[in-house]
């Protein structure tokens, strides 16, 4: 079965735009999915449909079994979300931002896992810095770990390489790498074609609220 199992999804904002105009897809465990579109497509939007975030106003997702709207907390504990918009504590240290975010899911402390998602996304020497001593990119690496802080099945990456520097996104594709061979299942969002030639295995093409096509990247870049 998909792990991840989107049904018809419509989303209508309050001004009574549709945004998704009947979204579906089914996503494999330990697959890497790009959902690319220009500007304004949806993307953001299906994402934050997905991880319960946006009230959907129609159809349904499942993540593992366990419906979105239905059994908000199960679904939302097997994903991590990296939003595009910086959203930290500004005067917390690194290391409890991680912590804390793992804390949030009624999980245990894991202290060897906070180390080792710091260590994956080379935060380690920064642990005891407070948000708001770092860069810009260093904060996006603290919100990666975030996402990673408790284990999640799924991680969504909104936009990863949106105003960051070639390192960063360099960085960021080894550890989309490193997270797939752990089994991690990768849904991101992009505009740049590239981004999802270099990393996916599968790209939907989603325009003005509509999938318009899903096709492995592979063959995809062969019509291109
Ligand atoms: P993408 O992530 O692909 O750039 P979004 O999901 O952010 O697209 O936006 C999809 C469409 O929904 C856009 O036309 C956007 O203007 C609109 N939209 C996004 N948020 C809202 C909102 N809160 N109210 C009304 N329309 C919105
Ligand atoms: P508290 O006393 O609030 O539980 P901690 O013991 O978790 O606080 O953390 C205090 C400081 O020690 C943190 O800022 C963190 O940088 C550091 N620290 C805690 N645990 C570890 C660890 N396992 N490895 C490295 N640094 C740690």
């Amino acid at each position: 079965a998909p792990i991840l199992s989107i049904r018809d999804i419509r989303k209508s904002y309050d001004n009574g735009f549709e945004a998704l105009k009947g979204v579906s897809l089914d996503i494999a465990e330990g697959e890497i999915l790009a959902l690319l579109g220009p500007n304004g497509a949806g993307k953001t939007t299906l994402i934050s449909a997905i991880c319960g975030i946006a009230r959907i106003t129609g159809g349904t997702a499942t993540v593992a079994g366990h419906d979105i709207a239905r059994d908000w907390r199960a679904a939302r504990t097997l994903i991590g979300l990296v939003p595009q918009e910086i959203n930290l504590e500004p005067f917390e240290k690194v290391w409890n931002t991680v912590r804390f975010s793992r804390g949030l899911f009624g999980l245990p402390r894991n202290d060897a896992h906070v180390e080792k998602v710091l260590r994956q996304l080379s935060l380690w020497d920064k642990k005891d810095s407070k948000v708001t001593e770092l860069s810009g990119g260093m904060k996006r690496r603290v919100l990666i770990a975030k996402a990673l802080s408790h284990e999640p099945r799924v991680l969504f990456l909104d936009e990863p390489s949106a105003g960051v520097d070639v390192e960063l996104r360099r960085d960021m594709w080894r550890v989309v790498g490193e997270l797939r061979r752990e089994g991690v299942t990768i849904i991101l969002t992009t505009h740049y074609i590239e981004e999802a030639e270099a990393i996916a295995d599968r790209v939907a093409v989603i325009s003005k609220g509509r999938i318009l096509l899903v096709e492995d990247k592979d063959s995809l870049m062969r019509r291109m």
